[in-house]
């Protein structure tokens, strides 16, 4: 994957095609595609909202597209394609290629098409990091535009589209996380496989299996659960360990290019962990510098908290060992922490399988997971999202608490016209516009969007009396030229544009307006 803030430089003859996902607005799967299809240097986009934030914001004025922070690209030379453009770091071009032939010689032994790759360019990625004495530092990473083409394998009719591995739950109930194949699309797949036991559809039997391998018909759509014995006799002419191969194929050669992309790495343990001592200390990274995950990690660089939390519980080798006394003591784990991941569990573990969870994937693997009382190293990605998804699920009901208790108290504020601690001219006394006294108010929310005229700050302000003004300003900053923040007290003038409703609470609208620091205004 790419990302917005990407500079993508084509290589002679390269074309590469770059399409950002365009989201609805409130919505989290992308409704159409935007091409910026790019031959010469590209502008970069940049960021705006991202399906994480989208929620918060769901129902505002705000504009109806949103970007994601990764996008896709292709690339084509002389109209023939040559697949989708990864980025990849240099030090891992060669490994990535060794890998890359065996999936080949793999993928040519199973009569499938073999993946072809092609360098296309150079990535040029900002990123910024801190140095030793916790200066944050700025510089341009170069990736590799690596062009990978792959295909989609379908054998006698039917395409792999998960694998499903099943356990019991500390419940004593059935559930299976779903590993699914990067070409399908998660909400195709229907709900009771989540909970369906080691059933094989091919011979008709239930017995212990911790694999069972969820097939497609091409023909009519319809599901087959088919054990790890019976899939080389189900799709004919295979040996059983091809046949398995065949089976995990697409998501070994996309693994093999997440590996390749930029940095991180997992952490290579084979315990298994008490969830609630994960947990724990997870909550305690989570409150120390913020929640990575492994996908960010990729990207961005940097570790990610799960394989932080894997390396300080099950350090190997002095190294590691030295890592994990470092960081044990730098950043213990405290109370609070074990409290937070106590709630967590209990959330999880009580969402609704159809009002909560729904058709989302990510909270049926998650809710699988945790109901574990231990945490492998291949499940500790999505175990640990757990504290970061719980506190998003508080924030957004204290959200709507504070929403709802502003609706009872928001006011509209004078009528259309009115000035606010400013002058009337001849004109504003000609249409009856009054004058109104400078505002107190408290900033409680900086928003904003990058639209056609440049960046918009959408700020919420919050009279002492609990009325709600609102500013779209093209500028952050106070009457001194600082950076407003939220939470501090402001004395604000401008003209009152309009009144409006949103979700029930009065708002008014103001333009024109300046926030002088209540403290400066004394
Ligand atoms: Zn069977």
């Amino acid at each position: 994957m790419l990302k917005t803030t990407d500079t993508i430089v084509p290589s002679r003859n390269a074309q590469i095609q770059w399409t950002h996902g365009v989201y609805e607005y409130g919505s989290t799967k992308p409704v159409s595609l935007h091409d910026s299809a790019e031959a010469a240097r590209t502008e970069a986009h940049r960021l705006t909202y991202s399906p994480d934030n989208l929620e918060e914001h769901r129902g505002e004025q705000w504009p109806l597209v949103q970007y994601t922070s990764s996008s896709r690209a292709t690339s084509s030379r002389d109209g023939v394609q040559l697949g989708q453009v990864y980025a990849i770091a240099s030090e891992k071009l060669k490994p990535l290629s060794t890998k890359l032939k065996r999936l080949a010689t793999k993928a040519a032994k199973l009569g499938i098409e073999p993946p072809t790759w092609t360098e296309v360019g150079i990535v040029e990625r900002e990123r910024q990091e801190r140095d030793g004495l916790g200066v944050k530092r700025f510089w341009t990473q170069r990736l590799t535009a690596l062009a990978v083409s792959s295909t989609t394998v379908a054998v006698a009719g039917y395409q792999f589209v998960a694998t499903l591995e099943g356990f019991k739950g500390e419940d004593g109930e059935y559930r299976n996380v779903l590993r699914i194949n990067p070409s399908i699309e998660d909400s195709l797949i229907p709900h009771e496989y989540r909970e369906r036991g080691p059933v094989c559809d091919h011979c008709g039997t239930e017995r212990r299996r911790n694999q069972t391998f969820l097939v497609r018909k091409a023909e009519d759509g319809s599901f087959l659960q088919v054990g790890r014995n019976c899939l080389a006799d189900f799709i004919g002419g295979k040996d059983s360990a091809d046949a398995a191969r065949l089976a995990s194929y697409e998501r070994d050669l996309a693994v093999a290019l997440a590996d390749g992309e930029g940095g991180g790495g997992y952490a290579s343990v084979s315990m298994s962990t008490s969830i609630l001592a994960f947990l724990s200390t997870v909550a305690t990274h989570v409150r120390n510098s913020g929640w990575v995950s492994r996908g960010a990690a990729r990207i961005d660089g940097g570790q990610a908290t799960a394989d932080e939390v894997l390396l300080r519980l099950h350090p190997v080798g002095a190294e590691q060992e030295q890592e994990a006394a470092t960081l044990a003591a730098e950043c213990p784990v405290e109370e609070r922490d074990t409290a937070e991941a106590e709630a967590t569990l209990e959330w999880v573990r009580g969402l609704d399988v159809d009002t909560d969870i729904g058709d989302s994937d990510y909270l049926w693997n998650l809710y699988a997971t945790c109901s574990l009382g231990t945490v492998q190293p291949k499940e500790a990605g999505i175990v640990a999202s757990a504290v970061a998804a719980y506190q998003r699920h508080l924030g957004k009901l204290r959200q709507r608490e504070r929403q709802q208790s502003l609706a009872e108290t928001s006011r509209h504020i004078g009528a259309k016209g009115d000035k606010i601690g400013t002058k009337l001219t001849a004109t504003d006394k000609r249409k009856g516009a009054n004058l109104l006294a400078p505002i107190p108010v408290t900033l409680t929310r900086i928003g904003g969007f990058e639209g056609h005229y440049g960046y918009t700050w959408i700020l919420q302000l919050v009279t002492t009396d609990g009325s709600v003004l609102k500013w779209f300003s093209s500028r952050n900053t106070d009457s001194q030229g600082e950076s407003l923040t939220e939470g501090e007290d402001y004395i604000l003038t401008g003209s009152i544009k309009s009144h409006g409703d949103y979700k029930g609470v009065a708002e008014t609208s103001v333009t024109r307006a300046t926030l002088t620091p209540a403290a400066a205004a004394k």
